[in-house]
């Protein structure tokens, strides 16, 4: 049924609708005319009627001749009359006398009422049947299952035929793993947990950046457990008729318990859970019946049911913090984005598929993508392979994996017309931020530098970080300002100008001193004090106002702090640059010429 267009079925709807006009339009026939009774039996006498059809109390009766009635100027063939209510028993002999004809009709046929509702019910059925096809396409979206399965377990049956996903397939996130794991000790052994009185866990949190894997997480635990498993995406209760979303909770809830052991998976709960009353435009109705559904639905475990409510978010600080209590989603579980190693391992669990040149060192590849997460590795394995493909070869090669990277970081290649003077210094800005990063002691290692035109930038100063940095330390910190800068120092050195491009160097470097001094009180006039006006989001690196609570005097002082400590950075950057002159003009001359320059002939040209 459902492989027929919306269009056949409009079609059928119209045609039913217009036969059923026409008809009502044969059945009142415009040729009959309606008479009084008196003037009917005059028509009978005048020897005008041919044929009588008695029906009930109605008398309708054929002319011999086409004849007009009262003012009209319309000729009648038939004339219709009701019948006095006590009947008239003279009116058969009369019309016997003047050889009339005769018809009768039954006065009911018991079937009448029937046949003129039939199509009513047509009709409606068809309504119905809308309505429902209506309501299963806002369920299929639920997952894109079907509106019958999408609340019993439809993730476990997903499973049976896609290839199940295990712990295997999710690499590093040990630890996550691990407690991730326990909850699957609890369901099949929760006699071992009730012996010692522990109370079963009830809600586990998954937060973590997006695309560390929460999800895939959660579909690994389901291929693990073995148990029934549930799986809701919460940014899709928002999305359907108002109330459905929190009968959908109640009723997903039920069955999980009555199915127990179960596990119910709701992803990306922040998308109902952020805190109630804050809602902007006066709050969303629906989403906070949701969340009190959710809440309420916890509160509604007897202690002994096995059923855990797992529940995935990148946005743990907006969340409603009777969510978080003891009770509810009180463990939490937090995926980092992964380390090197990490890295390296996720790559191999992507690249199984995938056929890779002789010299391809995944370590190496790990190593240049810093702050990549596990979905970004996915991706970065999928587009070499597709670049491999177009290129016409069957391995996917150093180059490919290198080339993707820099697509993924930085954006696509731009070709934009560069005048000769601005090639230049961009060149010679570029090599700015290389050689004080090269120089300092504390930075990161080089890992090349170009100024072809990527996304939204110019050009790039490429470094790696040895190692994962969990803190940054305050040397580190001084140098990064300095390496910042020194592509405007660069220029003013080499050109004898600045320009408008070191718009966001300039940017950067004050922000990141602003952190320095009031958040991290690493001036030594201020002190430890926390005097940001904003914080950071501990997910998604945004920066989230916050209001001001110290004085205009502290606010002035904070100025300064962070004024000097960039001019500091500036005037370091200055003295290496003019120290290593000659060194850097080599360095930018090679860079303009080639425009990218490697991490062995940067060295080379510096050291
Ligand atoms: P999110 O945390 O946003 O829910 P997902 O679980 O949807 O992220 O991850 C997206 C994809 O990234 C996954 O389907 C998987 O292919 C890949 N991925 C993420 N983390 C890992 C990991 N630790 N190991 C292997 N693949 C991963
Ligand atoms: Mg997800
Ligand atoms: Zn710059």
């Amino acid at each position: 049924m459902k492989q027929i267009p919306y269009w056949v079925w409009f079609a059928i709807i119209g045609f039913m609708f217009a036969a059923m006009l026409l008809s009502t339009q044969l059945v009142q026939q415009p040729k009959e005319a309606k008479i009084s009774y008196s003037e009917f039996k005059q028509t009978v006498l005048n020897g005008d009627i041919k044929e009588v059809t008695l029906d009930g109390d109605k008398a309708s009766a054929l002319l011999s001749s086409p004849k007009k009635f009262g003012a009209t100027t319309t000729d009648f063939e038939r004339v219709s009359t009701i019948t006095p209510a006590s009947g008239d028993p003279d009116l058969i002999k009369l019309l016997e006398k003047n050889n009339i004809i005769i018809w009768n009709r039954p006065l009911d046929d018991g079937i009448g009422w029937l046949k003129s509702i039939v199509p009513w019910f047509v009709l409606f059925g068809v309504y119905i049947f809308f309505l429902r096809r209506m309501q299963g396409n806002v369920m299929d979206r639920f997952g894109g299952r079907n509106s019958q399965d999408f609340l019993v377990g439809s993730s476990a049956q997903e499973e049976k035929t896609e290839r199940k996903v295990t712990f295997d397939d999710v690499a590093g996130q040990e630890g996550a793993k691990r407690e991730v794991a326990e909850l699957v000790d609890f369901l099949k052994h929760p006699q071992t947990y009730e012996n010692v009185g522990a109370e079963p866990p009830r809600g586990v949190l998954l937060m973590g950046a997006p695309g560390t894997g929460k999800t895939l997480l959660a579909r690994a635990l389901a291929g693990e457990a073995g148990v029934n498993f549930f799986h809701i995406s919460a940014s899709e209760f928002i999305e359907m008729f108002v109330g459905v979303g929190a009968s959908r909770v109640r009723k997903m809830f039920e069955e999980a318990k009555k199915r127990a052991p179960s596990i119910i998976f709701i992803d990306e709960l922040d998308a109902v859970g952020r805190a109630r009353g804050t809602g902007f435009g006066g709050g969303n109705d629906e989403r906070e019946q949701t969340l009190n559904q959710i809440l309420s639905e916890m509160d509604g475990f007897s202690g002994h049911e096995a059923v855990i409510v797992l529940a995935a978010t990148n946005r743990p600080d907006v969340l409603d913090p009777a969510l978080l209590r003891p009770g509810r989603f009180d463990r939490h579980v937090t995926l980092d984005l992964p380390d090197k190693t990490a890295r390296e391992q996720i790559l191999k669990v992507h690249v199984r598929k995938v056929p890779l040149a002789k010299e391809v060192n995944l370590a190496t590849v790990a190593a240049s993508c810093p702050g990549f997460s596990g979905a970004d590795l996915k991706n970065l394995v999928n587009e070499a392979a597709i670049a491999a493909a177009r290129n016409g070869v069957d391995e996917v090669t150093t180059e490919h994996f290198d080339t993707m990277r820099d697509k993924i970081i930085m954006g696509t290649v731009r070709t934009l017309a560069i005048q000769p003077e601005e090639h230049k210094r961009l060149a010679v800005h570029e090599a700015g931020h290389t050689a004080v990063a090269f120089y300092s002691p504390n930075a990161d290692p080089l890992y090349k530098v170009t100024i072809i035109p990527r996304g939204r930038a110019l050009g790039a100063t490429h470094m790696l970080p040895g190692e994962e940095r969990h803190t940054l330390d305050e040397n580190y910190l001084l140098d990064q300002l300095a390496i910042i800068l020194a592509g405007r120092v660069g220029e003013q050195i080499f050109m004898g100008n600045v320009s408008s491009g070191a718009d966001d160097d300039i940017k950067r470097a004050t922000q990141l001193a602003r952190s320095m001094v009031s958040r991290w009180g690493m001036s030594k006039d201020i002190g430890p004090i926390d005097l940001s006006q904003s914080e950071e989001h501990p997910f998604l690196g945004r920066e989230i106002a916050q209001p001001k609570r110290f004085s205009e005097a502290i606010s002035n002082k904070v100025d300064e702090a962070v004024s000097k400590l960039l001019k500091d950075a500036e005037q370091s950057a200055v003295n290496t640059i003019t120290d290593h002159k000659s060194k850097i003009e080599v360095l930018f001359k090679m860079l303009e010429k080639e425009e990218t320059v490697s991490h062995d002939q940067i060295t080379e040209i510096l050291s």
